[in-house]
């Protein structure tokens, strides 16, 4: 779609093929295969001749639509769609590296990144050299000749680390290494990573673009010789493919993205404030506040705070279990990324399975709670959470 369309515009336009029913809305397809005209036509696809679906593990056209808009939206040559946000992160693993490569990643990952590549793709003879996420020296100092991805999410999930992009290009552009950047916590409405220089662009769809906690979806952007090579190529060879029927909820999901992220990172900035100033907490991790180490840098690459904060409960577990076991309006589940409010903690949870020694390093201390913030009235959130901060 043209270029010169604003990005809320392209949030529901772009990508949208209609069939010759007609539809307004975007079509559903739930189809495993395609049909040909004649065997001719079968052989001349299947040989790559001419254009068309073959069978959903490789393309499907409500695919390609949400892979379309959601590259317009990254300003991205071309996305690849995959079932998972971990399916997203593994492709990209597998499909650019080889036994004898190395990794830069940071200890602020997405909990389920460590055991990926500290057991799985370890034992397939790619090591990982993990740095402090926002210490530059840290990634200067771990590049080595056979470095060939430096992997990370920004802002970090739950501590809310912020990794400066355009200066991690560069060091990968200097290392002949690729960057890819998790872009989960800010979607393209509020940080574009490509602009900034990386390389590729990944997502956990089953955040804010599904948007309201139904179906699991992934996706990778990038540009095309890696997302239409290697990449897509892995996708139909291994099979991590998404379901048409998800790939449709994030299509719909990114009409709305731009109004959604924008009002729940208001909300949270709101909520961060507050608890900032409430005596039972000891600390707040959030980049729209000044008070974050990179605030700065922050607002300079995202055009918002983002709608994930996580707070030092004093007290330690006892007092972040009773902050979470006091709510009646926020859920207590793991997922975040919901139009509803989520509460959990980290140290018992999400990042349960990292070794104590590794999370105290990652900041997850035992007195920290994580809320996605939703779309409710903020001050019902402030009310919910007063009741266990003032022990109520
Ligand atoms: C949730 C999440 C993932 C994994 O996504 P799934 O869809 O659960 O597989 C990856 N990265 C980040 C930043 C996430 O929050």
């Amino acid at each position: 779609m043209a270029e010169e369309l604003k990005p809320d515009t392209l949030a529901v336009r772009a990508g949208g093929v209609r069939s010759d029913f007609r539809e307004h809305s975007e079509a559903l397809a739930v189809t495993t295969s395609f049909v040909y005209t004649s065997a001719a036509e079968a052989a001349r696809r299947f040989a790559n001749e001419e254009p068309g679906n073959i069978y959903s593990r490789f393309t499907n056209p409500t695919v390609a639509m949400f892979q379309d808009r959601l590259a317009a939206l990254e300003g991205a040559q071309a996305c690849v769609a995959t079932a998972t946000g971990m399916a997203a992160v593994a492709t990209t693993m597998f499909g650019l590296l080889k036994s004898g490569d190395h990794i830069v990643a940071p200890r602020g990952v997405f909990g389920t990144v460590v055991p990926l590549l500290d057991q799985i793709l370890a034992r397939l003879g790619v090591a990982t050299t993990w740095v402090d996420l926002p210490d530059l020296d840290q990634w200067r100092a771990a590049i080595r000749p056979d470095t060939r991805l430096l992997f990370v999410e920004t802002p970090s999930n739950p501590v809310c680390e912020v990794a400066d992009i355009a200066a991690l290009a560069e060091i990968a552009k200097k290392a002949k290494a690729l960057l890819a950047v998790d872009n989960c916590m800010c979607s393209p409405v509020l940080q574009r990573p490509l602009d900034l220089g990386a390389d590729l662009v990944i997502h956990s769809a089953t955040k804010y673009i599904d948007g309201q906690g139904r179906v699991l979806a992934g996706a990778i952007a990038g540009r095309e010789e890696h997302v239409k090579g290697p990449l897509l190529g892995f996708v139909r060879t291994a099979g991590p493919a998404i379901s048409p029927f998800n790939a449709w909820i994030c299509l719909k999901g990114l009409e709305t993205l731009p109004i959604r992220m924008r009002a729940q990172s208001q909300n949270a900035l709101t909520l961060a404030r507050w608890l900032e100033s409430h005596p039972a907490v000891e600390r707040v991790h959030y980049p729209g506040l000044a008070s974050h180490p990179q605030h700065a840098l922050a607002m300079r690459q995202q055009s918002a705070g983002g709608a994930l904060l996580s707070f030092v409960v004093k007290g330690g577990r006892e007092g972040a279990w009773r902050v979470i076991d006091g709510v009646r309006v926020i859920s207590i589940t793991a997922n975040f990324g919901d139009v509803k409010s989520t509460i959990c903690h980290p140290a018992t949870t999400t990042h349960g399975r990292i070794p104590p020694a590794q999370r105290e390093q990652a900041g997850i201390a035992e007195g920290l709670v994580r809320v996605g913030v939703g779309l409710e009235d903020p001050s019902d959130i402030m009310a919910d959470l007063a009741r266990g901060l003032e022990g109520r």
